[in-house]
């Protein structure tokens, strides 16, 4: 089996798209940036296209609003989706910027 280990080289950050993030999510990024749930909700967060949630914000190019100098603020608190990407879901062309390294793994 192979498992791509993530090189940090922010490309999926930059990437345009929802993040879909719990309020649990929330709790544990706002602790890592030391201001509040509230704070961060509004600064950092707005509502899903569909109405359903919550996203973290992104720049005019698509880039994740907590990406600073190509590397993630919150990284040890990273929203699931961010964690899962690319060995549990992938966008399509994901192979093309992401400079993961497949390893082999054993079962
Ligand atoms: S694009 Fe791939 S290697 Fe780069 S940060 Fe994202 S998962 Fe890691």
């Amino acid at each position: 089996m192979i498992k791509y280990e993530c090189e940090r080289c922010g490309k999926c950050c930059q990437w345009p798209g929802e993040v879909v993030i719990s309020e649990k999510e929330i709790k544990a990024m706002a602790e890592d940036l030391d201001i509040s749930p509230y704070d961060f909700t509004q600064k950092y967060t707005q509502l899903r296209s569909s109405r359903n949630g919550l996203t973290l914000k992104q720049d005019e190019k698509g880039s994740c609003v907590l990406l600073e100098n190509n590397s993630c603020s919150v990284h040890s608190s990273k929203p699931q989706q961010c964690k899962d990407f690319p060995n549990k879901w992938r966008f399509k062309g994901w192979r093309q910027i992401c400079e993961a390294t497949p390893k082999k793994i054993k079962q």
